[in-house]
């Protein structure tokens, strides 16, 4: 998968390489898709949610630049996948998902990984670690029509967001860095993700 899907795709940083070898992705995938595990596509969660397909989970990682001293927040926990790769190269990972059913299973996958730099709420993500902001780098897994409010005001100076926004069917991926009190907004792939939902 990472010959494969990854390197072979122009992800070069070598510490996102080293943190896709020490997360086996099959922990992550429901056990009817085991045999799936490092397939080069997204795969269905439980609650008609994906897990995210290798390349994007490695693209997202390596457009925020981590350094290994940073404090990151993501929106969508899932299955922990994501969250597991980011907290190989991270401080801290502040992880949030909107279905409890979904997060009941991820602390037991990432405490099998010996992985204890997580915080898992049950929440919106997009406010519910908001007291702990801001944050070096911000990964959205689920996607909004338009920014959320409030989501950057949360981003750190220097820090990037990483995030797909638009619907189903003209969605792309985006980068916002935070330059003192300017965001420079940077497109990039179109993409497809699950909409990111908002609780009222
Ligand atoms: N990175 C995950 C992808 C999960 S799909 C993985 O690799 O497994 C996106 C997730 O975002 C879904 O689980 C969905 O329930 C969640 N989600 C949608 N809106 C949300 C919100 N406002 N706050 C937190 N999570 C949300």
């Amino acid at each position: 998968m990472i010959r494969a899907q990854i390197a072979s795709r122009g992800i070069a940083d070598p510490r996102v390489i080293e943190a896709f070898r020490s997360v086996p992705r099959e922990l992550f995938v429901p056990p009817s898709h085991r045999l799936s595990a490092y397939d080069d596509t997204p795969l269905p969660l439980d609650r008609g949610q994906t897990i995210s397909q290798p390349f994007i989970v490695a693209y997202m990682t390596e457009v925020l630049q981590l350094r290994g001293n940073e404090r990151v927040l993501e929106i969508g926990t899932g299955s922990g996948y994501q969250t597991a790769i980011l907290a190989k190269l991270v401080r801290e990972v502040f992880s949030a998902e909107l279905e409890a059913d979904l997060a009941r299973g991820v602390q037991a996958r990432l405490d099998r990984l010996g992985i204890t730099n997580v915080h898992l709420g049950i929440g919106d993500g997009t406010t519910v670690f908001r007291e702990f902001a801001p944050f070096h780098a911000i990964l959205s897994a689920a996607a909004p029509l338009t920014m959320p409010p409030g989501l950057l005001d949360q981003l750190a100076d220097g820090g990037r967001c990483v995030i797909p926004l638009g619907g189903i069917d003209a969605q792309y991926l985006w980068m916002f860095e935070r330059r003192g009190s300017a965001i420079v907004p940077h497109q990039l792939e179109a993409v497809r993700f699950v909409p990111l939902r908002s609780v009222q």
